[in-house]
């Protein structure tokens, strides 16, 4: 189909119709898996009695708000968890996440790392690398990390550093891959991780950071036994409506520790006016599912585009995916540059922005992102993100509908040919 709004090179169209051909398999299996999910938030919703006197906004101390009452009860239910916090007042998914490791651990506790070194941002909270005023190991907490072994958690690993240090309070998991091209680990691969923790540890509290991770697969990892989750609402759990926002889940007793951290001892979660955010936030979640499956979408063309190239993509098209990000190698930083520079041209918002490699606070090699968004820095709307660094591979996400999402990768293409970095001929 030739395209009447965008210039698209004729053999950039045949490639895209091509890979689009190839992404059939991978899509119908998307299809079911937000199905399934869409149903079970809507259930949700219904099973609550979610009713417009829950947007009301509440104000100042935001005592028996219960709109935003319900709204944890709702998402508990979704993720398979006891309890859950979703607040607007979480500034981001590091927040919600340092909200939860501050909020179980104590002096002289040891975190460990189960899926080797955790996202960027999380390493001046732990208190490693960097010096950061206020982590972690600034209040006695220690630290141990167990590296992958072949690209696959090493349960053996983990079960010895248990055994060798019985200080260890609570186990953290990486769903997502973050910015490093190990795989991203299902829910089913989490499950055999808790019980391999569990085998040698009753009264751990095993820990997940769920970024990126909710609404791919059936089920989330709160379900198969994880403790406490934590996630970003700029992410997928927001759906692409939420503004800001973060959200804990789990078990209740550690959600209740988690609710004395994010406000004060003693008041947890009956202070916390939701001001108007509510609707947007139910919203948001009841879009999630579907939003996710575009993203998914997105991701597998790009797969099947830049795999169809030549360029190695991770996941690959027909792989099972555990998260949104996919992951092209792009080799060189002109190209990484270019891939995200094109991207750029292809965003609802900002589109004439060329963005530029910058040295962003919290990561420690310079950063490129692609990102036009209705709201700022939302990864679950179409965008790129990718650290100067070897492999210089490209992580893109999101794409809040497919149309959209699929034109986008394409620019990406069309930029790389545009600066030489990529030949059809
Ligand atoms: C995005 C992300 C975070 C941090 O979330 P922010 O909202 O950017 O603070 C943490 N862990 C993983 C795996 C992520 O993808």
């Amino acid at each position: 189909m030739k395209n009447l709004f965008f210039d698209i090179p004729p053999a950039l169209q045949a490639a895209a119709d091509k890979a689009l051909e190839a992404s059939q398999t991978a899509f119908q299996r998307i299809e079911r898996i937000t199905e399934y999910n869409q149903q079970k938030v809507l259930s949700a919703f219904i099973e609550h009695r979610v009713s417009e006197s829950h947007f009301v906004p509440t104000t100042g101390y935001g005592y028996g708000d219960r709109g935003r009452d319900v709204l944890d009860e709702v998402f508990a239910q979704v993720m398979g968890a006891e309890d859950a916090l979703v607040r607007h007042s979480i500034v981001s998914g590091t927040h919600a996440i340092t909200i939860a490791l501050f909020g179980v651990l104590r002096p002289g506790d040891v975190l460990l790392a189960a899926t080797g070194t955790p996202y960027d941002t999380l390493l001046g909270v732990i208190g490693v690398g960097a010096h950061s005023d206020g982590s972690l190991k600034d209040y006695g907490v220690g630290y141990r990390e167990v590296p992958f072994c072949n690209d696959r958690p090493d349960l053996e690993g983990i079960q010895r550093a248990l055994r060798d240090e019985p200080a260890v309070k609570m186990v953290h998991i990486q769903r997502s891959r973050g910015y490093s091209l190990r795989p991203s680990l299902t829910v089913d691969e989490i499950g055999e991780i808790v019980r391999a923790v569990r085998a040698v540890r009753e009264d751990v509290c095993i820990f997940v950071d769920n970024c990126y991770g909710e609404f791919v697969e059936e089920t989330e990892p709160t379900a198969v036994g994880a403790d406490l989750m934590a996630g970003s609402l700029i992410k997928n759990a927001g759906g692409g409506i939420a503004e800001n926002g973060g959200y804990i889940c789990g078990k209740a007793r550690y959600v209740e520790q988690c609710s004395y951290r994010m406000t004060t001892p003693g008041l947890g979660r009956e202070v916390g006016a939701s001001l108007g955010h509510n609707r947007s936030l139910y919203m948001g979640l009841f879009h999630a599912p579907h939003v996710v499956g575009e993203a998914l979408k997105t991701a597998v063309f790009a797969a099947a585009l830049f795999g169809g190239f030549g360029y190695e993509v991770s996941p690959t098209p027909d792989e099972p995916r555990a998260d949104i990000i996919q992951a092209v190698r792009l080799g060189d930083a002109p190209s990484l540059v270019a891939f995200c520079q094109g991207m750029q041209q292809g965003a609802p918002v900002d589109a004439f922005v060329v963005p530029e490699p910058w040295d962003m606070p919290g990561y420690d090699d310079q950063v490129i992102m692609a990102a036009g968004a209705f709201t700022a820095g939302a990864s679950i709307e179409l965008s790129a993100d990718a650290p100067l660094r070897e492999p210089f591979a490209a992580y893109m996400q999101g794409g809040l509908n497919f149309h959209s999402g699929k034109l986008g990768v394409m620019l990406a293409a069309r930029s790389m040919i545009e600066k030489g970095v990529l030949s059809l001929e």
